[in-house]
């Protein structure tokens, strides 16, 4: 029998994946926080996904974190502030010889899972698709897009990228996954935080193009210093392209805030910032857009980490 593909995290991408993998006839295993969400889940027949105005469910089998049955591929699909310890307690069950597929925004979550699951291959993906959660096991899928997947520790790419293909979602093996991170990285923290700060949609920063600009110039600084130059590469050129081929869209960290939701902060410009201080660059309209951007959360009493 195949390997079957555990999916951690029932929430937009993981019922994308999860879906997409089980409608291919693959093997898949949702995992759900505890006892309650599972009678949740069972009590919801399975997972919707909402694709092109129709909606389909699927029995995907689902199990608590403490089901015995040993992983050998774990889909990561939490958000990246949960995603540490959401593998750690999972660790027990992988086996020696267990992939982990990391899909969280940003960068540092991923190393923390490596060095929490050392024995575990680790491989990391920046995704261009979009989905959001209608309901409670409902997601819709709302952009279709690309998924690049790499290994910073060995540039092999795994046998299971099969199972993608049979799945119809389109990805690449990636040699630079960490360029391609850092490179989103960038383009997320001279629009998301601005966004919020004016209210805006994207389009909105064509009024802020200096202040946009001084950013670009500064991420190019510290993808530069932190042996990133590709990511560097007409940074603020394709910052302007997204703002103004995205320009009805809200950002996902405006979303987040107008929901009230945790936001990825410290995976993002929180992560950028941390970096600039560790190689003593000093990056006055970053950090004080970090600055901006925390005092602005506090005052709507979300958590700003
Ligand atoms: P999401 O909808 O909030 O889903 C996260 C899921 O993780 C939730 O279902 C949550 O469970 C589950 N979870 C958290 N801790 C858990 C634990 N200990 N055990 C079991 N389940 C746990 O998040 P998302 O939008 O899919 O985002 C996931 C990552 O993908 C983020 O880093 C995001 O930036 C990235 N991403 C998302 C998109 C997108 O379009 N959504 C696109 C590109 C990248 P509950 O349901 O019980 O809360």
């Amino acid at each position: 029998m195949s390997t079957p593909w555990h999916v951690l995290g029932a929430g937009s991408l993981g019922t994308l994946w999860a879906t997409r993998l089980a409608r291919a006839g693959l093997a898949v295993r949702l995992i759900v926080r505890d006892a309650e969400r599972l009678r949740s889940y069972n009590a919801a027949g399975g997972l919707t996904l909402v694709e092109h105005g129709e909606a389909n469910t699927y029995a995907v089998p689902a199990q608590t974190t403490d089901d015995p049955e040993p992983i050998r591929r774990l889909l990561v699909a939490c958000k990246a502030y949960d995603t540490e310890n959401a593998v750690a307690g999972l660790a027990s069950r992988l086996t020696a010889d267990a992939e982990l597929i990391l899909l969280q925004n940003g960068l540092g979550s991923q190393d923390a899972v490596a060095n929490r699951v050392p024995q575990a291959r680790c491989i990391s993906a920046s995704s261009t698709e979009g989905a959001f959660r209608d309901g409670d096991w409902r997601v819709v899928f709302a952009g279709h897009g690309y998924t690049w997947l790499g290994d910073v520790a060995h540039a092999v790419a795994p046998i299971w990228l099969d199972d993608l293909d049979a799945a119809k979602i389109p990805h690449a093996w990636s040699t630079d996954i960490l360029t391609r991170l850092w490179r989103k990285l960038a383009l997320n923290c001279a629009i998301n935080p601005l966004t919020v700060l004016h209210d805006c949609r994207n389009g909105g920063l064509q009024a802020h193009h200096c202040e946009v600009a001084i950013l670009c110039a500064e991420l190019i600084e510290l993808l530069q210093r932190c042996g990133q130059p590709a990511a560097a590469d007409n940074l603020q050129q394709e910052v302007e392209r997204v703002i103004l081929a995205t320009a009805a869209n809200y950002s996902s960290m405006y979303q987040d805030v107008a929901s009230r939701r945790r936001t990825e902060i410290s995976y993002l410009l929180g992560h950028a910032c941390k970096v600039a201080t560790r190689h003593q660059l000093h990056l006055p309209h970053l950090n004080q857009l970090q600055v901006r951007l925390v005092a602005h959360l506090h005052s709507l009493g979300l958590p700003s980490d």
